[in-house]
């Protein structure tokens, strides 16, 4: 097994909003990325966000010139996933929230990676355990959950699942801190950490505008000032999409049964009505106005 010492060369499959952040944070941090996707068009549009991100951090300051240059020189595009993998110490997939299209992949991802390659999933919320069961090495499958936009976001959720070895645990947190983001470990339970808390808090302050407690942008306000939190929790719904926060919070009210989970009606009527948020242009803030 490859531990952090050994791991140069990574693969990221999918190279939508997650898979390009994940190439490129690994790329700066000096690995070989292999980036793959089946869509060329959402390859090629990834690679140029990965510049034009590397461009804008050099103009300000934040980016060497050296460290742009060696992830540039660090980055390519896959033919296709056996291209991808075939020469990965760690493989990090990060295509669409389906139990199906994952295990399908890992299905295949076992018989084409390395034997001593880790398969890790950036699933938001599906159980990790039952992915690594598509595979013969369960020992190696982990879920590592980034967050949007991962060139900025610091945290890193390293999931143990249930057959996921202190070996392949270590390497990760390795991995993690080379990448410069700080993990921490979490047993694969719905939701893991980030979700099942974040979730009860954008879903309860939802039920407060349904109750006309306060206007979206003082309840926003009340965690902001009197709690110190970066972002208020309707805010954030907006920026993360109404449809994806409607679809987690039906997941953990299924898995965990808990009322706190239940989508309020209003959930439900704006994604009915296509308010997702700032993709749509329209959430809990008007992004065309004021909510920018
Ligand atoms: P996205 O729709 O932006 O990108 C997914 C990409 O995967 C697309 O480019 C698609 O063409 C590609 N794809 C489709 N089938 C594939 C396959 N068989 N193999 C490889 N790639 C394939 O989605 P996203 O927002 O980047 O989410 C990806 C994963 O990350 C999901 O599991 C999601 O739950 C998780 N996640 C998302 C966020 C977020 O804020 N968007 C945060 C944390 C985790």
């Amino acid at each position: 097994m490859a531990d952090d010492q050994t791991m140069s060369t990574v693969a990221v499959l999918g190279a939508g909003t997650m898979g390009n952040g994940i190439a490129q944070v690994c790329a700066m941090a000096g690995y070989a990325v292999a980036l793959s996707d089946p869509q060329p068009d959402a390859l090629e549009r990834a690679v140029n966000t990965i510049r034009g991100n590397l461009e804008k951090g050099v103009d300000r300051g934040k980016v060497s010139i050296e460290t742009r240059d060696k992830a540039l020189h660090g980055l390519r595009k896959a033919k296709d996933l056996a291209d991808a993998v075939s020469r990965a110490d760690l493989v990090i997939e990060a295509a669409p929230e389906s139990m199906d299209l994952k295990t399908a992949i890992f299905r295949d991802l076992d018989g084409l990676a390395p034997a001593h390659a880790v398969l890790a999933t950036n699933t938001s919320s599906l159980s990790v355990s039952r992915i690594a069961e598509a595979t013969g090495r369960a020992e190696r499958v982990v879920g590592l959950h980034f967050f949007n936009p991962v060139h900025i976001m610091k945290l890193l959720e390293v999931v143990r699942g249930r057959e996921t070895s202190r070996e392949t645990l270590d390497a990760c947190l390795a991995f993690a801190r080379r990448i410069g983001k700080e993990p921490i470990v979490v047993t694969d339970t719905p939701g893991f950490a980030s979700s099942r808390l974040g979730v009860v808090l954008g879903l309860e302050a939802m039920r407060m505008v349904e109750q006309g407690v306060a206007t979206p942008q003082d309840i926003d306000k009340a965690m902001e000032l009197g709690y110190n939190h970066p972002i208020g929790p309707l805010k954030l719904t907006d920026l993360v999409g109404l449809d994806v926060r409607l679809g987690i919070a039906e997941y953990l009210h299924g898995e965990l049964g808990d009322e706190q989970y239940r989508p309020p009606e209003l959930l439900r009527r704006m994604v009915a009505e296509g308010k997702l948020g700032k993709k749509s242009g329209q959430g809990f803030y008007d992004w065309a106005q004021e909510g920018r």
